[in-house]
């Protein structure tokens, strides 16, 4: 395990229901797959784009590191290192150690009445990857490969970057490892915002964040931006926000409020936690400014998808 993981750390972790997988990456069941297994619904990302949430690998290769202490992370930002160092997991290693270690996460359910059997059985070849988890995953020196192996394995790949490190993004795309589908979060209109959110621990985060979002309208895979809203903080201006978005040409924008979950209850107020319906009426202000459609929502989950036109609405689901 990464010595900069405490032993404390790592148990802190095991209890919330993380597993450490190799020394620096970290596998957790997520809460819709385990919704999913029991009959009880499945994710915004599956009534969205079709991924099956019963068959979902959450997974990070990169646990402790990250470059952004953002306000509204569940994630324990104590444990933040902004530069890679130390060993570095080999990729199909660690593929199969995380879905052994998801397997092993599941391993009750048969034992519970409401499990339905049958997915609980598929659940244990998982064929979509959500590369996010926690700590920026473009840090990971081999992400290229990792992605390449997923795809080999035919698995879809989501993978959540903070897209402060363009230069990886450049390298997926010259070395054509794209993920299925490529995710940037924009939670900032400006620079003063961006500093306010994030309270990064690099220099230029602004600047490599604008970079990003011109590179991703040229990036071959598709392509979409969250914007994560905390009301008092970053909750204002479409305007502002649409003008970002156009100028990346993403085809889906994930309009997502805020959720008082995890770390993030002892830096933030349950109270800015925007509701469905604000969000949904800053969402359809947001698509008038950019000229993006209103596709979908998952009120649970208090997000709108917007697409960029009528193609990207008609191709929203992804065909296996
Ligand atoms: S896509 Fe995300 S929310 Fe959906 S099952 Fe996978 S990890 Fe969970």
């Amino acid at each position: 395990m990464h010595a900069l993981i405490s032993p404390e750390d790592a148990v802190r972790l095991k209890r919330a229901g993380y597993v450490i997988v190799g020394g620096h990456s970290a596998v957790k069941v997520c809460h819709w797959t385990k919704l999913s297994i029991t009959g009880k619904g499945f994710c915004y990302k599956q009534k969205f784009y079709g991924i099956p949430s019963h068959r979902c690998l959450q997974f990070t290769p990169a646990l402790p590191f990250c470059n952004h202490r953002c306000l509204f992370c569940w994630r324990n930002t104590d444990i933040t290192i902004p530069r890679w160092s130390g060993n570095v997991d080999e990729p199909n290693d660690l593929l199969e150690k995380a879905v052994q270690a998801q397997r092993k996460l599941l391993n009750g359910f048969p034992g519970n009445p409401e499990t339905e059997l049958k997915k609980w059985r598929e659940a244990q070849n998982p064929c979509q990857a959500a590369v996010s988890l926690a700590g920026e995953p473009t840090l990971y020196p081999r992400l290229p490969d990792l992605l390449r192996e997923l795809n080999k394995k035919g698995m879809t790949s989501f993978l959540v970057s903070n897209g402060i490190n363009p230069s990886m993004l450049e390298k997926l795309a010259d070395e054509k490892a794209l993920p299925t589908q490529l995710y940037v979060s924009l939670c900032s209109y400006n620079k003063r915002i961006y500093s306010r959110v994030h309270r990064p621990l690099v220099k230029g985060g602004w600047e490599r964040l604008s970079e990003s979002l011109e590179l991703l309208d040229s990036i071959k895979t598709r392509r979409t931006l969250r914007v994560t809203l905390v009301k008092g903080l970053n909750f204002e201006h479409p305007e502002e926000y649409a003008e970002l978005i156009e100028r990346s040409g993403v085809d889906y924008v994930e309009v997502k409020a805020y959720m008082h979950v995890g770390s993030s209850i002892r830096r933030l107020a349950e109270e800015v936690m925007p509701s469905h319906e604000e969000i949904n009426a800053f969402a359809t202000e947001l698509a008038g400014e950019c000229g993006y459609l209103v596709s979908d929502d998952h009120p649970v989950s208090r997000v709108v998808l917007l697409s960029k036109d009528k193609r990207a609405e008609k191709n929203r689901g992804i065909k296996r």
